[in-house]
């Protein structure tokens, strides 16, 4: 890490905030370190250069074709997984900027965040996990994740991968879940047994805020939900529902559900500051050692944010989710990766070739599901449409 590099401006700390907790990102901190040495950007903080590393990223782009829920076109106004991406880095930001945290290391990790996830959402994934798992092996979307941007993005002469900083690839690991060294001793450098920085504890906190905004508001364009049925189920958004209601009486009900969706983000975005806040300042951390030492997350909702989450999502699973028209194509998305994975492990010599040296180290399994994750759904239909009337030939 260079010297020279920008570092955060210093002001006045108010008493709530938790500056003192944040990632600096001064010269000093080690977790600016590099696997290979880069050339000084005055101009730019060392996270701030690896957010442009990882927006001009091919995976990034990607993410525009990968389902987030909806694999139909019924709407063009459904989210993809970049649109969602977007949104929790917009949440994330503005929780790390009220709580005083490194914003930019937070916004680079949402941007981040959902890199390695397949086409076709989760039940690509599941697809492309029960594969694997044939094979003794396992499909984790942050493990893929670290993949891409350590090994699979190839956009430096001297190197492979984004040489992202040694704090965002942790977040990469951690942003969502811990894991322990005897499990994944390949994880060791990113600190196992201690807890991440808040910076990446909150994101998967801010994902959560907004798919269960994003999915209520889909569910209702894709037919599959109703705003009434909603309100009877969902009780932080029927507190939001009536209090937009007595703000604008008479108006149409399609807007007011615009509303209280927007009103449930900022609650649930306030209450994670507030909860968050208060459980540092609970256990009287001080610096970011404090919180690495902890034994739990401090980054959480309250007691009944988090059971509303809890209801909300529940509601989500049960009438969304699985419901009759997305698990067709949640078959369809199993139909498509499974055949695909069965065919080039069987035809191994019809992966394209970039991907041969990568056999040699990882074993054939591995490689035909980092190929298949890399897709996006246009691009694995093309490939399955392809590869059928090749077999009936
Ligand atoms: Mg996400």
């Amino acid at each position: 890490m260079s010297h020279t590099e920008r570092t955060i401006a210093a002001h006045p700390i108010s008493p709530l905030s938790l500056q003192p907790c944040a990632v600096v990102g001064d010269a000093s901190d080690p977790l600016l370190s590099r696997v290979y040495p880069a050339p000084a950007r005055p101009s730019r903080t060392s996270f701030q250069r690896d957010r442009e590393r990882i927006v001009q990223s091919r995976a990034f782009r990607r993410l525009a074709g990968k389902t987030q829920v909806f694999t139909s076109r019924a709407s063009d106004h459904f989210r993809s997984r970049l649109t969602h991406t977007i949104e929790v880095a917009q949440i994330a930001r503005a929780a790390a900027a009220a709580l005083g945290l490194n914003e930019d290391l937070a916004e680079t990790l949402a941007l981040v965040h959902d890199i390695g996830h397949p086409p076709f959402g989760h039940a690509g994934e599941r697809a492309l996990d029960t594969c694997l798992q044939a094979h003794g092996r396992r499909f984790d979307h942050n493990l893929h994740a670290l993949r891409i941007v350590e090994h699979f993005e190839q956009r430096y002469a001297a190197h492979r991968g984004l040489n992202l900083t040694l704090g965002v690839r942790e977040g990469i690991v951690k942003h969502s879940r811990d894991y322990t060294a005897d499990q994944h001793p390949e994880l060791s450098p990113y600190f196992l047994d201690r807890r991440p920085p808040l910076e990446a504890q909150i994101i998967d906190l801010a994902d959560e805020i907004a798919y269960l905004t994003a999915d209520l508001d889909d569910g209702v364009e894709s037919g599959l939900l109703e705003i009434s049925h909603i309100r009877e189920h969902v009780d932080i958004l029927a507190r939001c529902y009536l209090i937009v209601e007595q703000q604008h009486p008479g108006v149409e009900e399609k807007y007011l559900f615009n509303e209280a969706l927007q009103l449930m983000q900022n609650v649930l975005t306030d209450d994670l500051i507030a909860t968050t806040r208060h459980n540092t300042h609970a256990i009287g951390a001080t610096c970011l050692e404090d919180i690495r030492n902890h034994p739990a997350r401090l980054a959480t909702f309250s007691p009944q944010a988090e059971a509303e989450r809890l209801q909300e999502k529940r509601y989500l699973y049960e009438t969304l989710y699985t419901c009759r028209d997305l698990e067709i194509e949640h078959d369809k998305a199993e139909e498509v990766v499974t055949a695909l994975f069965n065919y080039w492990i069987a035809e191994p010599e019809e992966l394209p070739p970039a991907y041969f040296e990568e056999m040699q180290t990882e074993g054939l399994a591995r490689t035909v599901a980092d190929y298949i994750a890399g897709m996006t759904d246009a691009f694995i239909l093309l490939q399955y449409a392809q590869i059928k009337r090749t077999v009936r030939r």
